[in-house]
């Protein structure tokens, strides 16, 4: 008789690995039309995660798989800034993510007391939560940054971890030798990551090695406890083209894909963060370097934004660049609103936001062929060929805008919009297929 015990399965990467296929690979099989069996095989393999906490869980969330194969997930960032705090606006922000589609909301609060906020948002809404503890530490523990202790540090992952959060944002891999490469070969924005910046400044001060680099293993046993993905913060990401794919972040990537490998040996699901600001041609070789680098994990992209000088516009810089970062390889596009680098965003920048950034995941799509992705689309352009206003909105991404839009400037011609009114060309081409007079210019 075996005096061993079986290792406790908890997390999606310990059931896959076991063989087993859980509600919640079901629930991503289902939607995403897939065999359970495929989800099964790449959460196993971490090429897919599936970010779901087991305390969320209990509250009911949906599940969401993020990585290959699958539909572009879609983040939408909120939280109270030291500036602004306004509850109400944050959560008219989490209503418009959730009517308007997204797959996550980070709460990214960082002042003051803000347990009570991202519990209440675990227990409301079914989207995956993700947060960054290192925004919450010094308001958490009520200290400055640069007396934080390692155990603090950790206690306020553990916070995250027990109130049900599903990915956390951590800075593991802005290590010593990273810091050293930076310092080194130096870059025109310097670190433009928020945690990462408070960690190099920490890290700077305190003369210490990251706490979260160098008990990366106790970070794990934390995040196996609840099945927390940990999504790997990239602090040297490029906040500016000239930045791009230099020493700094690649070195930072390297890191990463040693952590992902350590994650995955612990039975912990990972997510790799990336960039940031480049330019247009360097997206694709980056999403393959990435993937290489990490060893096919899920990858979590800010954009990027392909142009430094849209301001006020980023919402569009980013969409560009995460179409073209989706179609190359990107599994998860974080949102960027027009308030991008000017300001907290209010709802209405939120929703703008949001719906650039599901236009470029869905255009990604339709690239990669992810199952099914363009049937709204044929859909669509069957309703436009016969004229069914109705059927349109059932298929646009923000029915509620096009809606608007569209009866606020009533046409004269029934069926036409005011754009071309009886110059229609759908109508016009209609009339001619169905037999019916060409009015055209007989009455003007
Ligand atoms: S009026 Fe012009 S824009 Fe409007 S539906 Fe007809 S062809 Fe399209």
């Amino acid at each position: 008789m075996s005096t061993q015990t079986e290792p406790k399965l908890v997390t999606q990467i310990d059931f896959a690995r076991a063989g087993q296929i859980t509600p919640q690979m079901k629930e991503v099989a289902e939607r995403e039309h897939r065999d359970p069996e495929y989800i099964r095989k790449r959460v196993a393999d971490g090429r897919i995660a599936i970010p779901a906490n087991i305390v969320h869980i209990k509250k009911g969330m949906r599940a969401f798989g993020v990585g290959e194969g699958l539909s572009t997930k879609v983040n939408v960032n909120l939280g109270i800034s030291g500036d602004k705090a306004d509850a109400a606006e944050e959560w008219k922000k989490v209503k418009i993510a959730e009517d308007f589609g997204a797959d996550a909301i980070m709460d990214l609060s960082n002042s003051g007391k803000t347990r009570q906020f991202r519990q209440q948002l675990i227990d409301e809404t079914p989207l995956m939560v993700g947060t960054v503890p290192m925004y919450d530490a010094i308001g958490y523990m009520e200290k400055p940054l640069v007396k934080l202790t390692k155990d603090d540090l950790f206690e306020v992952v553990r916070a995250h971890a027990e109130d049900g959060v599903d990915f956390m944002t951590i800075h593991c891999g802005i290590n010593k030798s990273v810091t050293k490469t930076f310092k080194e070969t130096g870059r025109l924005m310097n670190i433009v990551s928020r945690g990462g910046s408070l960690l190099f400044g920490w890290m700077e001060v305190t003369g210490n090695e990251n706490p979260f680099y160098e008990y990366f293993d106790e970070l794990l046993e934390i995040c196996h406890e609840y099945d927390v993905t940990i999504s790997l913060g990239d602090s040297c990401r490029p906040g500016c083209l000239y930045d791009s794919n230099d020493a700094t972040e690649t070195a930072e990537m390297i890191e990463l894909g040693k952590l992902c490998k350590r994650a995955w040996a612990a039975g912990v699901q990972v997510m790799v963060e990336g960039p940031g600001h480049m330019a247009l041609d360097e997206i694709a070789a980056n999403m393959k370097l990435q993937k290489r680098l990490c060893h096919n994990a899920p990858f979590y992209v800010l954009g990027p934004l392909v142009t430094d000088i849209g301001v006020g516009y980023d919402h569009i810089t980013a969409a560009i660049g995460g179409a073209i970062s989706a179609s190359s390889g990107a599994d998860f596009l974080c949102y960027v609103t027009p308030a991008e680098h000017l300001c907290l965003p209010n709802a209405q920048d939120v929703l703008d936001g949001l719906m650039a950034t599901k236009i470029a995941a869905h255009a990604a799509d339709i690239a990669k062929k992810v199952p099914h992705a363009r049937d709204m689309d044929d859909k669509m352009g069957q309703a436009r060929r016969k004229l069914d206003w109705d059927a349109m909105w059932k298929c646009a991404l923000d029915p509620v805008t096009g809606k608007k839009r569209y009866e606020e400037s009533p046409a004269a011609t029934e069926g036409t919009c005011t754009m071309c009114g009886k110059m229609c060309a759908v109508r016009t081409v209609n009339k001619v297929f169905e037999g019916t007079t060409i009015d055209l210019g007989m009455e003007d």
